[in-house]
């Protein structure tokens, strides 16, 4: 009943609906309606009422149904098998365990919560609840590990797509894989493997985007480093269409690696803030500092030190002059 009464506030998109007619509509009495209504609103459901003209939906709280974005997805394989959990520890955590027990490639992990959200090197991601798209995928590829940092910058060109297409608004990406506006983090990416010397086993993608946060809501740590959709746009995005979207775009692009990944690469440039600029490269080896000058097919990033040497960096901390705070 309480459904009902939802879809038909719904359909009327913003309009008054009278308690007489909800109630002849749904065959219960107005002061049943009165109860669902009042439920609705303990769901977060925004509904004005006035006793003239009746109830009004004014906005409904941004709810994840994975039956719902499964529905709209026009996918292969990514998504058809989706685990949608309240709260998580980390949904990387739990999307290596179910990789683990023979999930399919394109499995998906979303939860609404992570009370243990993972950066790179045990750092902390900060994944507060029905605020962001925190999200694994889990891929099988046939690679060798030395192949899998592509996986990374591919799903950063993937998000980047869909940042563009929904908010209107061009993102860049900080090699290898920060997504960001104005300067701030608006989605982190944290790729972990299970491999052999020569063979992937499995690869987990976790996928964290900030979508509803404001500024005061990060931790005081992060507030000039962070940023969300809501703070950028000013709009309120629902996020399975954001889910929906990256999904589709990620499976394209991990779809035509092989056949495109020049292509690829070209776009996923386009994007870059870290090319052009002053970097500075933390990794076992050591610390550079240098102008970031190319990125290679293999998604590998390519440093001029002032002597003139180049590096290519597989992985490792990289600065961007001008951001988060490196000067
Ligand atoms: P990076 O590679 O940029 O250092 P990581 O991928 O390791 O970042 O992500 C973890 C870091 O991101 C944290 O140390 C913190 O500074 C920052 N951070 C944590 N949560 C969020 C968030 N929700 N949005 C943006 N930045 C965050």
């Amino acid at each position: 009943m309480k459904v009902s009464i939802l879809k038909t506030l719904k359909d009327q998109k913003g309009q008054y609906v009278s308690g007489e007619a909800l109630s002849n509509r749904l065959g219960v009495s107005r002061t049943a309606i009165w109860k669902h209504i009042a439920a609705l609103r303990e769901e977060g459901h925004s509904i004005e009422s006035s006793s003239r003209k009746g109830y009004k939906l004014l906005s409904s709280p941004d709810i994840i149904l994975a039956e719902e974005i499964q529905a709209e997805l026009a996918t292969g394989v990514f998504g058809r098998e989706m685990i949608y959990m309240d709260t998580v520890s980390s949904t990387n955590t739990v999307a290596k365990e179910k990789a683990a027990e023979n999930y399919p490639e394109g499995t998906v992990v979303i939860a609404n919560h992570q009370t243990a959200g993972k950066g790179r090197l045990g750092r902390k991601w900060e994944s507060a609840r029905g605020t962001g798209v925190w999200m694994s995928v889990i891929l099988r590829p046939d690679i060798t590990p030395a192949q899998a940092p592509l996986i990374t910058i591919f799903a950063a060109l993937a998000v980047a797509r869909v940042l563009e297409q929904v908010t209107g608004v061009k993102p860049g990406v900080k090699w290898p894989n920060d997504i960001v506006y104005h300067k701030a983090k608006v989605c982190g990416i944290l790729t972990e493997m299970s491999a052999e010397i020569e063979q992937v086993n499995y690869v987990v993608v976790g996928i964290g985007i900030n979508v509803h946060h404001n500024i005061e809501d990060y931790p005081a740590a992060i507030r000039e480093t962070a940023t969300s959709l809501k703070a950028v746009t000013g709009q309120r995005f629902e996020r399975k269409t954001i889910i929906k979207n990256v999904l589709e775009q990620f499976e394209e692009v991990y779809r035509s690696t092989q056949d495109a990944k020049k292509e690829l690469i070209e776009e996923y440039k386009k994007y870059s803030l870290t090319l052009g600029s002053m970097v500075k490269v933390t990794s076992r080896d050591g610390m550079i500092e240098g102008e970031a000058v190319e990125i290679t097919d293999e998604g590998e990033l390519m440093v001029r030190t002032k002597d003139g040497t180049m590096h290519t960096i597989f992985s490792g901390e990289v600065s961007v002059r001008g951001l988060y705070g490196y000067v």
